[in-house]
């Protein structure tokens, strides 16, 4: 069990032009995935509104314009970037398996699952992007026909009923597909083709993309913030 730093809130707006030229010393000398890994962004009211990969999240606070959410033993705390930094060092004593570090030259520092802005009230649009990421991430990368599992470079998108009969780019007409059974099914309908769907295609109701990431165990403290209509915030990475 550690100590909770009491955090050095920075609750006033730095304009962003004047930080814009800042630079992060967050500078890895080997090339680190932790700056990769992402990271769910909270607008002021704690609403999820995005997520970002670290090497952002450390940009954001940097520039005081985020703060880091940490959550401990079913409590959160927050912290400033410098404040961050001093609750790593404590950390750093038992890093944990899910954990990511950053090591700059200087100090290593803990990638946060969670931060927070600071002026940034607005809520999400509540709508999933119909994008060929989501499409393979709502089908589970699991060609609809045959139900095997591919990798994405093997998939491709199929219009259940084909766009030569009018059938629209929507969740409701357009599947995941392996080549083989794309080539097979042709220009034809599911029943010409004798070829049955494994499932009814449908809208997501909550964003694909962030509900394989849930799957993840290093990712498990999103939960608090991605409940009820919440979850359907945009993945960016
Ligand atoms: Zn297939």
């Amino acid at each position: 069990m550690h100590r909770i730093l009491k955090a050095k809130r920075r609750m006033q707006r730095v304009p962003a032009a004047a930080s814009r030229h800042k630079v992060l010393p967050v500078a890895p000398r080997v090339p680190s995935s932790g700056l990769q890994t992402s990271v769910l962004v909270l607008n002021r009211q704690y609403m999820a509104v995005h997520v970002v990969t670290a090497r952002r999240a450390f940009g954001l606070l940097y520039r005081e314009l985020a703060e880091v959410i940490h959550v401990d033993q079913g409590n959160f705390g927050t912290y400033s970037f410098h404040s961050w930094r001093e609750v790593s060092e404590m950390l750093a004593q038992e890093k944990q398996p899910h954990d990511d570090w950053i090591r700059t030259v200087s100090f290593e520092i803990r990638v946060p699952r969670v931060i927070r802005l600071l002026d940034f009230d607005r809520v999400p649009k509540q709508r999933t992007n119909l994008n060929r990421r989501n499409l393979l991430a709502r089908d589970g990368h699991v060609c609809q026909y045959c139900g095997q599992h591919f990798p994405t470079h093997q998939l491709s998108l199929d219009h259940v009923i084909p766009r030569s009969r009018g059938g629209q780019t929507t969740w409701e007409n357009v599947v995941c597909a392996c080549l083989a059974c794309n080539i097979r099914k042709g220009g034809r309908t599911p029943k010409e083709a004798k070829m049955r769907l494994m499932r009814r295609p449908e809208r997501p109701k909550r964003n694909p993309v962030l509900l394989l990431k849930l799957g993840n165990p290093k990712y498990a403290s999103w939960r608090t913030w991605l409940e009820g209509v919440l979850w359907d915030v945009g993945a960016c990475d």
